[in-house]
C-alpha cells in the first residue's frame, strides 16, 4: 500500500492497543459526524501481530490488587465478551491460588470484586481449598495454599487470532493499515512541540494526532520525542526519589509442555480455567528431588490448541543492565538473548507436577522451542496512558496490556475530548503527585 503524504491520525504499532484504537476512534468519528477510519492510518515495522500481542500467553483476567487496574480490567473483559468469536477469547474462568502471605490481599480483591459486580468465589483455608481444587482436577496437590480466588470471568484468547480479529474490524471501518514501514522520527511545527509530521523509513506523513501503541519499543519512540529520560517520584513522606528510569526491561519466561491439551480437562470432562499458583511451599525437582527455591514462587498454566499442550509461564527477571543497551530486535522468538533456557524448563514443568500429579514425570515432552519475550516496564510497573507533546498519546501498558482490549475504545473517547475516568489513575503526572498505586505480596511485577 502507498504511504500517503499525510493523514489526520496516524497510528504506530498494529499490536492490540494501536488496533483497537483505531477502530474505536474510526468508529467514534464516525458517530459524531467528524470523519472515519478513511481519517486513520496505522503504521507497523513489520506486520500485524509482529509485538508482543502476538506471542501473548493470553491470559486475561480481573485478579489485581490495584482498585484501578480491576475495575479497567472489568471494562476489557466486557470488551472480549462482545464478540467471542472475532477475538478468539474463551471465557474458561480464572484461578488465583495463593499462600497465607497473600490471603489477605486476595481477600480484598474478592470483596472489590463484588463491589463492582464481577462474578468471583472466594475459598478459603488450606483443607477447604484442597477440596474445592480436587473437585475440579483430581489430582491437585498444591502445598501451602490458603485461599482461591475463582474468577467465572476472563480466561485466555488466541493470540494472533485476536489481532487478526480487531485488524479486520479496523479495515471494515476504512482504518488503513501500512506494515513494513518503521517511523524513524518527528517533525514539530514552529514554536511549539505539536507533532506535524512521523518520519518513516519510506517518507514523511504530515498529521494532526499521532497514536504510539507500540509495546517493548516505546522507549525508542519516547526517545525519539525527547522525552524525559528519568522521573522523580513524590513518596508518602513528601520527600522525592529522584532521577529514577523512566523504562526498564523484563524478560517473560514462557513455554509449552507438548501433551494432548485434553489432558487438562476437569473432573467432569470441560476445558478448565486459567490456574495461577502462588506459594512459599519448597518447589523440588521432578526430574531428581532436588530442591529448586524455597522462596516464593509463582506459575501459570492452560490448555491451548494454539500451542499445542499445556501453555504458561513463570515469573519473569528483571534485565539488570543500563536499558540504553538492551536489544528489543530481533523480538521475541527471534531473540538471541531474551528466550526461556532449560532451567526454566526445569523449574516450570517441576512446578506443574507439584501442583498436579499429571504432569509428573512429562519433562520430556517440554517444546524445545524458543519462547517468551521483553517487556518495557514504567518506573511503578503500571500502565502510563497520557498525552505528551500536546498531540501525541501513549499508550505504554507496562506488558499488562493483552487483556487490556477496551483501552483503545477508552482512548479514542479521551481523544475526542470525553475523558475517561478508568483512564485518570494512569497519568504521567502521578510519578510527580505521588499518586501511587498499592503494591501487591504476589512474586509477579504485574499483580
Ligand atoms: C511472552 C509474553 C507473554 C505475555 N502474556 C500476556 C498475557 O497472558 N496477558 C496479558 O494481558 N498480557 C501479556 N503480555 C503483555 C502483552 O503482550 C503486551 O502488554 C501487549 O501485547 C502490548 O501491546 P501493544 O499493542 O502495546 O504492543 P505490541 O503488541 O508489541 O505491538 C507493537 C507493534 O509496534 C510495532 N513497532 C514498534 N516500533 C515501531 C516503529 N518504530 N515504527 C513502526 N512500528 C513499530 C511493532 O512491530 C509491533 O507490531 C505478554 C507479553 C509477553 C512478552
Amino acid at each position: 500500500m502507498a504511504l500517503p503524504s499525510s493523514s489526520r491520525f496516524v497510528i504506530i504499532g498494529a499490536g492490540i492497543h494501536g488496533l483497537s484504537t483505531a477502530m474505536h476512534l474510526a468508529k467514534a468519528l464516525k458517530a459524531k459526524g467528524q470523519g472515519g477510519g478513511e481519517d486513520i492510518v496505522v503504521l507497523d515495522k513489520t506486520g500485524i501481530a509482529a509485538g508482543a500481542s502476538g506471542i501473548a500467553c493470553g491470559v486475561i483476567r480481573n485478579n489485581y490488587y490495584q482498585p484501578a487496574m480491576r475495575e479497567l480490567m472489568a471494562h476489557s473483559v466486557s470488551v472480549w465478551e462482545s464478540d467471542p468469536k472475532a477475538y478468539s477469547y474463551h471465557p474458561v474462568g480464572y484461578m488465583q491460588i495463593s499462600p497465607e502471605v497473600m490471603h489477605e490481599q486476595v481477600a480484598t480483591i474478592f470483596e472489590q470484586q463484588r463491589a463492582i459486580g464481577y462474578d468471583s468465589d472466594f475459598i478459603e483455608g488450606e483443607k477447604a481449598c484442597t477440596a474445592y481444587m480436587k473437585e475440579i482436577l483430581h489430582d491437585w496437590r498444591a502445598q501451602g495454599i490458603t485461599s482461591v480466588l475463582h474468577e467465572k470471568k476472563g480466561g485466555y484468547a488466541n493470540n494472533t487470532a485476536s489481532i487478526y480479529g480487531l485488524a479486520k474490524k479496523a479495515e471494515d471501518e476504512g482504518v488503513r493499515i501500512i506494515t513494513g514501514v518503521k517511523v524513524v522520527g518527528f517533525k514539530s511545527g514552529n514554536g511549539s512541540g505539536a507533532i506535524t509530521a512521523v518520519e518513516t523509513d519510506r517518507g514523511t506523513i504530515g498529521c494532526d494526532y499521532v497514536v504510539v501503541g507500540v509495546g517493548p519499543w516505546v522507549k525508542t519512540i519516547w526517545d525519539m520525542l525527547e522525552l524525559p529520560r528519568t522521573v522523580d517520584i513524590r513518596k508518602p513522606d513528601g520527600d522525592f526519589a529522584r532521577g529514577i528510569r523512566m523504562w526498564t526491561y523484563w524478560s517473560l519466561q514462557e513455554g509449552t509442555l507438548g501433551v494432548d491439551p485434553e489432558v487438562q480437562k476437569t473432573n467432569d470432562g470441560k476445558m478448565p480455567p486459567v490456574i495461577h499458583v502462588d506459594t512459599d511451599a519448597p518447589l523440588y525437582s521432578d526430574v531428581d528431588g532436588s530442591l529448586i527455591t524455597d522462596k516464593l514462587w509463582g506459575i501459570y498454566y492452560k490448555p491451548d490448541f494454539n500451542f499445542g499442550g499445556v501453555q504458561g509461564g513463570a515469573m519473569p527477571y528483571k534485565v539488570e543492565r543500563d536499558p540504553d543497551e538492551v536489544a528489543v530486535d530481533p523480538y521475541g522468538p527471534e531473540s538471541p538473548e531474551f528466550v526461556v533456557d532449560d532451567q526454566f524448563a526445569h523449574m516450570w514443568c517441576s512446578a506443574l507436577a507439584h501442583c498436579q500429579e499429571r504432569f509428573s514425570g512429562q519433562i520430556g515432552r517440554y517444546k524445545k522451542e524458543p519462547s517468551g519475550g521483553l517487556g518495557c516496564f514504567t518506573p511503578d510497573n503500571f500502565p502510563v496512558f497520557d498525552v505528551f507533546r500536546e498531540n501525541v498519546y501513549i499508550i505504554a501498558d507496562s506488558n499488562h496490556g493483552y487483556k487490556m482490549i477496551g483501552v483503545g475504545e477508552l482512548v479514542a473517547k479521551d481523544i475526542l475530548g470525553e475523558s475517561s475516568r478508568l483512564l485518570e489513575p494512569f497519568r504521567f503526572s502521578r510519578y510527580a503527585e505521588g499518586k501511587l498505586h498499592p503494591t501487591s505480596n504476589s512474586p509477579f511485577p504485574w499483580s
